[in-house]
């Protein structure tokens, strides 16, 4: 009997001995090729053949038979179809993703090695979201040395410049984006694709510093940048608020002479909103093709924010004038502005015109204006009845939102609705729980609790402020201790804050209240973030200059008190833009007429 035949016969168990002798003598390991060549159990052997290199730290892809069934993709696939019909479903692409993903939450690294072995035997080893799934995976799992391997296996063997491109792609989509610089470190040969993807990654990670950071470095390259780049470019200026930033790319985008498109025209409009300068929007908003939906959409938005809800309302009509049709983001924006603005009847209006006249469906955020705007203004029975009208559930954020109202106007009882709701949504750690069913291999148990926390915007979310000085952007954290002039950032703040409390400034330490609204919890109000923004703004900038500060979460009361007071006592104007709006404070009053 020949060793083909032989081979044919063995059993599993066999099978596996067979692998772990030819691993510790390692010259028999040509055996082993022939051994998943012949083997209508292949699936299983190259199953203990990882775990045996995992074990042995040995890079999979230095092993001869494995870069031979690289070479040939298809190769094992017609063995496997005679496998047992348990493997039949994983030699879906698409399936061992989800697989990869699922072992990423649970840490399961066994399970990655196996997902690992059938990726090389089904012929994937070279396919982008597979290879960019694998490594992150793997540093998920905290075995950084088998994700470097698979990185650098990647570099030496895709030469195809665009592959490289979709895994790159690939990473930064599932938040890889130090893993994906790696890997546009070592390639040899980079294309303006290359540097968008890795410039958009960052930016829709919320990396805006990093993504400015390496589109400088394409201009050093001298790479030039096209639509796509800059469209990055000024959504991460624009999440920034960084005026000076702005101010440059737009001018670059002029002398390269990038034509406008709708995208870049909405995300000029959007930039120069968000960093505070609602006149320049509008100028871009006049001199742009007004075509699509999203320039308006951006304009509407930026009024918004601004809080010129009766501006808002005016570009709106124009829509109609102008023959464009107003989608679902439009509502949102013409809400937003009339809650801002506690215009109810305007805002009842918008809403019933929505799905009466447009027949667009109002969604979670639709309501979630809609109740936000009827519970400031005291119309909390109506609030309430728009909740149990709602199709859809309604989420935390509605909940706190007539909860906070019920707070303002002194109403008991529906307060006591909506903590309850919120109570029993929130109840358990969510985190905990999610662990708990992955652990039981319980998947879409763990992934619904994964929905509820992303719904719910559950997921800690740490407060964050910055503020741009000079050509930098300074960034804080609530409680900070990493800047570097640290101390003298904390002398001016508890200087501020005597100062404060002389003018009769009493920090609001009602507890419960930090509970029901968004805002970062922290034990102590006095070094929220933006205490520490403006407090650096003082140290830094001379007596009667603006003070610009930015913040990714909702000012809090408390701060936003002690701003007011601020302005007062220093007679300087303090411009602060949080998630919502702008707050322009000036001579002990702000903008929002304390309405946000
Ligand atoms: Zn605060
Ligand atoms: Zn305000």
């Amino acid at each position: 009997m020949c060793f083909v035949e032989y081979i044919y016969m063995i059993n599993f168990i066999l099978l596996k001995q067979i692998v772990d002798i030819s691993f510790r003598r390692r010259k028999n390991v040509k055996n082993l090729y022939t051994l998943i060549q012949f083997n209508s159990n292949s699936v299983i052997v190259m199953e203990r053949i990882m775990m045996k290199v995992q074990r042995s730290r040995y890079s999979a892809y230095n092993l001869p038979f494995l870069s031979d069934s690289l070479r040939n993709p298809n190769f094992f696939i017609h063995s496997l179809s005679s496998s047992p019909s348990y493997y039949s479903s994983f030699t879906d692409h698409r399936v061992l993703h989800r697989v990869l993903q699922r072992c990423k939450v649970s840490m399961d690294f066994k399970t990655v090695g196996k997902t690992h072995a059938r990726i090389i035997v089904l012929g994937y080893a070279a396919y982008p979201s597979l290879v960019a799934s694998l490594i992150s995976t793997y540093a998920t799992c905290r075995k950084f040395h088998i994700s470097h391997q698979v990185l650098c296996y990647i570099t030496s063997h895709v030469s195809v410049l665009f592959k490289m491109n979709i895994i790159i792609e690939n990473l930064v989509k599932v938040g890889e984006c130090d893993i994906a610089k790696k890997l546009f470190g070592k390639m040899s040969v980079r294309d303006v694709v290359t540097w968008n993807t890795l410039i958009g990654g960052y930016v829709k990670n919320s990396r805006f510093l990093d993504a400015l950071r390496i589109f400088k470095g394409m201009l050093n390259a001298k790479v030039e940048p096209d639509g796509f780049t800059f469209a990055s470019v000024i959504t991460g200026c624009a999440r920034l608020g960084a005026l000076r930033n702005a101010k440059w790319v737009h001018a670059l985008m002029v002398e390269k002479r990038i034509e406008l498109n709708y995208i870049l025209s909405a995300a000029l409009i959007d930039m120069y909103a968000k960093c505070g300068r609602i006149d320049v929007s509008k100028q871009v908003f006049e001199d742009v093709k007004r075509d699509h939906v999203s320039v308006w959409n951006a304009m509407i938005n930026g009024l918004a924010s601004h809080g010129l809800a009766l501006d808002a309302t005016v570009v709106f009509s124009r829509m109609e004038l102008d023959n464009v049709l107003p989608d679902y983001v439009t509502f949102i924006g013409i809400l937003a502005a009339c809650s801002h603005a506690g215009l109810v009847e305007e805002g009842r209006k918008y809403f019933d015109m929505m799905h009466n006249r447009f027949l667009i469906q109002p969604q979670l955020e639709h309501y979630g204006t809609m109740v936000d705007l009827l519970g400031r203004s005291g119309f909390l029975e109506d609030a309430y009845a728009m909740i149990k009208a709602m199709p859809m559930e309604p989420d935390v954020v509605i909940w706190r939102a007539l909860l906070s109202a019920c707070r303002t106007h002194r109403k008991k009882e529906l307060g006591e609705i909506a903590i309850a709701k919120i109570s029993r949504v929130e109840s358990g750690d969510f985190v905990l729980l999610s662990n708990m069913y992955c652990s039981l291999n319980n998947w879409s148990s763990a992934e619904r609790v994964r929905q509820m926390m992303k719904k719910g915007g559950v997921h800690k979310k740490r407060g964050k402020s910055w503020i741009e000085l000079g050509d930098s952007i300074h960034q804080f954290k609530a409680a900070d201790q990493s800047h570097a002039e640290m101390k003298a950032i904390y002398r001016v703040l508890e200087g501020l804050i005597q100062r404060a409390k002389l003018e009769g400034f009493t920090p609001l330490t009602d507890l419960v209240l930090m509970d029901v609204s968004e805002e970062e919890k922290e034990e102590n109000l006095s070094f929220h973030s933006e205490k520490l923004a403006l407090a650096y703004g003082v140290l830094k900038s001379s007596p009667g200059t603006k003070i610009r500060i930015f913040k990714n979460l909702r000012i809090c009361q408390d701060c936003h008190n002690w701003m007011k007071i601020l302005s007062r006592i220093l007679q300087r104007e303090i411009i602060v833009r949080d998630r919502i709006r702008f707050h322009q404070f000036e001579g002990g009053f702000c903008s929002c007429g304390d309405y946000w």
